[in-house]
């Protein structure tokens, strides 16, 4: 029997063709399924009707009852805009529409009373309503559900002038519930809900929408985030499960001479305690008969890229090729000098493709990796086009993936009949539950330890007025032979103001660092790549002592004898991009430094995040207040993953939740893998339903 959630909404009363368009445009909207799981995000006590002189803040929402009058007209053609004064027994309040004038001025009967509901706009120091929602008064229809607290819905623009604001949305849900209640089948088993003490799937549904009292809100969202956090736990395991079980991996038994050799002889240093533990880590994978997925996290300066290299050495000792990318041309370069420099006159072949190859050394690399006579390629992109053929690539090295979409790294498995290992590094510590969801499917080493004689960063905050004190310090630490990096926040490249704020800068820094005793080497977004590269080799060489640039900087560079960061306007950056940047110095002997420099004024959250780049350095701990700051959209590596579409649930605040939700996931799937046991029917037939066609399950069920 066909299921009634997926009727199309078409069929709800009051929704034309023209609505049902636009439901499906702004939210993907299609069903009455769809429609229903648009929770309300907070929730207002409805049978609470304001005086207009009550209004006196606008964060929160008001409903008034009083009458309209003179409307009129202001404006000319498209700066036409339409204002009434809506009056009640304490006093009036303006109200304004941009949009659907002609309906405004048929809408009202002078001397009736209206309902209007809305969050008040403040404009010239008075309260007004934009585009408030609008009911005649005698027109409200008997509750279904006897509550008094009304959901608030998000809605755009577009939905409202159509009719679908908060209010519109309410009373499709309660035509929408009508018809459905009937159908929220329980969908976890038993022995789940009574041991979570959870409410049923249809109880979770109906008080969401229309709650009995605020204890039922809590209940209702509590279950349906759980629903929401397991079944994607269970997708994303059982994703992981099968990967690893379909795929055959080749398989590394020995670890032989090349590993051998370069650990006793060549190894410059001792490996750190976590280097080592993730090393084998990382082997075990490798010879475990499965291809590995793994994710290698550590903060910058951790020791990733040895970790990479000795992984592609055993690699390589069997027989294989390997791969290693990087997102920029710049880091790929770097890559390549590093890991040549590791190796030495160890009898290993690396090679560097990239975008600006030239024709006869690409054919040169195309033939020498058919040949099998080259072991490791480093490169960007340009590693995965389709006429780039390893022999036999056996390990590939992804760094920063946050910047390598996921299409792209399912190319790779097109490179052989067997896919490659993949070890992803990524140097943005993200929080664990993050890694959880977002990571979910890939298993996870930390590298949690610097190498030994590491000194801290000092971090220190200044507002714009110590800016000569900066400067000074900046002129002592050049003095004694250090080189200084001062990044100019670019967000948007395109972005005038930013650009004329670099400009400034630059100049400023030419003033007061002048030639020919000063050197200044300038690297930003729009210039041409070769000159690029020019700039940050002559800071490199320390022909020059000052690097000022944008963030093109903030993955990779490697210059120890920098120690000093100083970034401009640090209140537009967020926490992780300023822990990236402080990471490009403390890399040498010398004590370093990072100044924060900001503008007088500071949001309370700027001033938070300076607060807490001052007092740590631990980049999993920036990560989580970045997290709890900002909301886990923002977190790089986040965006692009399709794990964000929530519905109800918050990575930042459910952390718990999603702790909890996996251990039990995990617990059902040892005992019960393919979730065949009756106990789990439940499990089973809403996982079917919901990742349908999406992923795995087209293929196991
Ligand atoms: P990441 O890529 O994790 O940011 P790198 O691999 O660039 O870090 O390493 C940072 C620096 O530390 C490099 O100069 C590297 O040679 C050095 N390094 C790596 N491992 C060790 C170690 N065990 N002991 C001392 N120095 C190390
Ligand atoms: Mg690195």
């Amino acid at each position: 029997m066909e299921n009634i959630l997926n009727t199309p909404v078409t069929y709800l009363k009051g929704v034309g063709p023209k609505k049902a368009e636009l439901l499906q445009k702004e939210f993907g909207i299609a069903t009455y399924g769809d429609l229903l799981f648009h929770f309300p995000f907070r929730y207002v006590d409805k049978s609470r009707i304001y005086k207009v002189k009550e209004v006196i803040s606008d964060n929160t929402y008001f409903q008034l009852k009083g009458k309209v009058s003179g409307l009129q007209t202001v404006g000319e053609k498209r700066a036409k805009y339409i204002t009434a004064t809506f009056t009640d027994d304490t006093g009036s309040i303006q109200l304004l529409w941009f949009r659907g004038i002609q309906w405004v001025k048929n809408r009202f009967t002078p001397g009736k009373e209206y309902l209007i509901f809305g969050k008040p706009s403040v404009y010239k120091n008075h309260f007004n309503f934009v585009h408030p929602e609008v009911e005649d008064v005698d027109d409200s229809e008997p509750e279904m559900v006897t509550g008094r607290l009304e959901g608030i819905y998000s809605t755009t623009e577009k939905l409202k002038n159509s009719g679908l604001g908060s209010r519109g949305f309410s009373r499709l849900m309660k035509l929408a519930i009508k018809l459905c209640a009937a159908s929220f089948n329980e969908n976890l088993p038993e022995y789940i809900v009574n041991t979570r003490k959870l409410i049923s799937h249809k109880e979770a549904m109906v008080n969401i929408h229309f709650p009995k009292n605020t204890e039922m809100i809590k209940k209702a969202t509590h279950r349906l985030k759980f629903e929401e956090l397991f079944f994607l736990q269970v997708e994303l395991l059982l994703q992981k499960q099968i990967t690893t079980k379909k795929s055959t991996g080749h398989i590394f038994e020995t670890v032989g001479q090349h590993f051998n050799t370069f650990y006793k002889r060549y190894l410059p240093f001792e490996l750190t305690g976590a280097q080592k533990r993730v090393v084998k880590e990382i082997r075990a994978d490798m010879k475990s008969g499965k291809q590995m997925n793994r994710l290698l996290q550590g903060d910058v300066g951790s020791g990733k890229t040895l970790v990479a290299l000795m992984s592609m050495l055993i690699a390589i000792d069997n027989g294989y090729q390997t791969a290693f990318m990087a997102p920029t041309e710049i880091l790929s370069r770097q890559h390549y000098e590093t890991l040549k420099k590791f190796l030495g006159d160890m009898d290993v072949e690396v090679e560097l493709l990239t975008g600006s190859t030239k024709i006869a050394k690409r054919k040169e690399i195309h033939q020498k990796l058919k040949d099998h006579k080259l072991n490791i390629l480093v490169g960007t992109h340009a590693l995965i086009e389709d006429t780039v053929k390893f022999s036999n690539l056996g390990l590939v090295v992804i760094d920063e993936q946050h910047r390598f979409g996921v299409a792209q790294r399912a190319r790779l498995w097109k490179k052989n009949t067997i896919p490659p290992h993949v070890l992803v590094m990524t140097a943005t510590p993200i929080p664990r539950t993050l890694a959880m969801t977002v990571y979910g499917n890939l298993d996870v080493s930390v590298i949690d330890e610097l190498p030994p004689g590491r000194k801290m960063v000092k971090t220190v905050h200044f507002f714009e007025n110590k800016r000569l004190r900066v400067i000074g310090f900046i002129r002592e630490q050049i003095k004694a032979g250090q080189q200084v990096y001062v990044v100019f926040p670019l967000i948007n490249e395109s972005e005038k103001l930013d650009l004329k704020n670099l400009m400034d800068g630059i100049e400023n820094f030419s003033r007061e660092f002048p030639l020919p005793e000063y050197q200044i080497s300038v690297v930003h977004g729009q210039m041409k790549a070769e000159d690029k590269e020019y700039e940050m080799k002559r800071f490199k060489d320390g022909i020059t002592q000052i690097m000022i640039a944008t963030t093109v900087i903030e993955v990779g560079v490697d210059v120890p004898n920098a120690s000093v960061m100083v970034i401009e306007n640090a209140e537009r950056f967020g926490l992780s991009q300023l822990h990236q940047l402080r990471g490009r110095v403390g890399r040498g002997a010398a004590q370093s430094w990072c100044i924060l420099m900001t503008g007088n004024k500071l949001s309370n959250e700027g001033r938070k995040r300076m607060e807490i780049m001052v007092q740590t350095s631990d980049g999993f701990k920036i990560a989580e207040a970045d997290l709890k700051l900002r909301g886990p959209g923002d977190i790089q590596g986040t965006q692009q993953s399709g794990m964000m579409d929530f519905h109800i649930a918050n990575l930042a605040k459910d952390g718990d939740l999603i702790v909890r939700t996996r251990k039990l996931a995990v617990e059902i799937l040892e005992s019960d893998p393919s979730l065949k046991a009756d106990e789990n029917i439940l499990i089973r037939k809403e996982m079917i339903k919901r990742f349908k066609g999406k992923t795995i399950w087209a293929r196991i069920s």
